[in-house]
Order: structure tokens, then sequence, then C-alpha cells
């Protein structure tokens, strides 16, 4: 399938259209922001890193009956894709404590949860992405009530499909941002899930396998997503 016009380049990826109307194409970028894009910086082959791994997460989802975006991995950094029209909620599941969490509620980071946190996000980089409650997203009309409890239960279940399959590869699923898109009617899971939007922990050691590794200026920011392509994908990227 051919790239055509570019239809929007955001921070971490360009999207592309096809000859097919019903078809985009991701092309992932090394590009990396932090901190809604305050810290700007380069992950070398991250964008071949998160192509694999999303394309990896999204057939593990599929084979267990989520409905994804996801059609094929074309390429070393382009995935092609469903068209959707992206709901503007960024959904996060939290099943650790975690970053914004541990200082919204005054917790230790690491703190393991009884039970998945779910959080929406206003997808407005603008407005740096604010917290919202079912009041806000009702008001704004980013959802139906039914689209919702839809985006909800799928969100649980792509949690409860993901965390066994990274706990058998020794990763913790510390939490997850996840974004949807409709598509003829369909919800769909779309955008990337990768070590650019999961919180990744090695199980035993804690050490981190994911963005914070750049947004903390950790180091070996390379290593940890060659390290998740391996453990995810059985093969370095
Ligand atoms: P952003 O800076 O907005 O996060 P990215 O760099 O992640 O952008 O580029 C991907 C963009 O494409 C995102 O805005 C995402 O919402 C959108 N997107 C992801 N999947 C699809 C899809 N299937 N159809 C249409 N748009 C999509
Ligand atoms: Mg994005």
């Amino acid at each position: 399938m051919d790239r055509g016009e570019l239809l929007y380049e955001g921070k971490a990826k360009q999207v592309y259209r096809t000859p097919d109307p019903d078809r985009l194409i991701q092309h992932f970028k090394d590009d990396a922001t932090a901190f809604n894009a305050q810290k700007r910086g380069t992950i070398v082959s991250k964008g071949i890193v998160n192509n694999r791994i999303s394309e990896v997460l999204f057939g593990v989802l599929e084979r267990a009956g989520v409905a994804t975006h996801f059609v094929e991995r074309l390429s070393e950094r382009d995935m092609l894709v469903r068209a959707c029209q992206i709901v503007k909620i960024e959904v996060v599941v939290r099943n650790v404590i975690a970053g914004s969490l541990a200082t919204r509620l005054g917790r230790p980071e690491g703190e393991a949860l009884p039970e998945p946190i779910l959080e929406h996000y206003l997808k407005d980089d603008a407005l740096g992405d604010p917290l919202l409650n079912d009041w806000h997203i009702r008001f704004l009309q980013l959802a139906t009530p039914d689209e919702l409890a839809a985006i909800n239960a799928t969100a649980l279940r792509v949690n409860a499909v993901l965390r066994p399959y990274l706990d058998a590869r020794q990763i913790v699923l510390v939490d997850f941002k996840l974004e949807f898109g409709r598509h003829h009617g369909q919800l769909l899971v779309a955008d990337e899930i990768c070590p650019d939007t999961c919180r990744l922990w090695d199980k035993t050691t804690g050490h981190k396998l994911d963005k914070d590794r750049f947004r903390r200026d950790l180091g070996a920011v390379e290593e940890a997503y060659q390290e998740a392509a391996r453990r995810i994908c059985g093969v370095a990227a």
C-alpha cells in the first residue's frame, strides 16, 4: 500500500492517506517528547521498536477478541491501519501507582493497586491533556454514555489480556494509555501500544523499560527499548 498525502504530523508519528479511504499509514518516528512537549529529543530506532511492539500487542489483542485498527506492518516504520475518527479521550489504565498518580494522591511510586484504576484525559495538547470525569465527558460530548461504557470495558479487557502476556515475559505492566477510534460504527483500539505509552518494569529488579528513562534522564534509553522489543517480540528490533 503506497503512502499518499500527509494527513497529520504528531509528536511521535506521521499519518498518511492511502489509495483506500478506509486505510491510513502510521509512520513511526524516533522523535521523543515529554511533559507536554516541553522536553524534546530523539531515541535512536524508537520508531522501529514501537512499530514492532505495537504490531505484536495489537495481534495479541485481536486474538483475544479485542477489535483494533491494526491491519498489517508494512515496513520497519510503517503500519497500515483502519482509518478512524479518533475519540478525543486518552484512556489510562493503572495497576501500580506511578507518575502523575503518585503526585496527585501523595502515594509512593510502586504501590500495587488492589484493582485497576481507570482515568480519562482530554486529548488536547494546548490544554495540557487535563484529567476528565464523566460529567466533563458528557458536557464536552466527547463520547456518548454507551461509547464510554464500551471504552471502559474494553480498556479493562486490554489490561486483562496484556498483563499476563507481559508477565510471562518478565515485565510488569504498571500502566498504559489507549486511544479509541470510530470506524464504520465500530469502536476500535487505535494509535500505538509501546514503551512510549506504557510503563513497563522488569518483574524482579523493577528496572524501567519505557519512556520514563527519557522523561527522567535515567540513561540507557535505547537499550531499554531494545530490551522491551526482545522480550515482547522475541527479537531485537
Ligand atoms: P500526537 O502528537 O497527537 O500524539 P502521534 O505522533 O501519536 O500524535 O501521531 C498519531 C496520530 O494519529 C494521533 O493523533 C492519533 O490520535 C492518530 N491516530 C492513531 N490511529 C489512528 C487511526 N486509526 N485513524 C486516524 N487517526 C489515528
Ligand atoms: Mg501520540
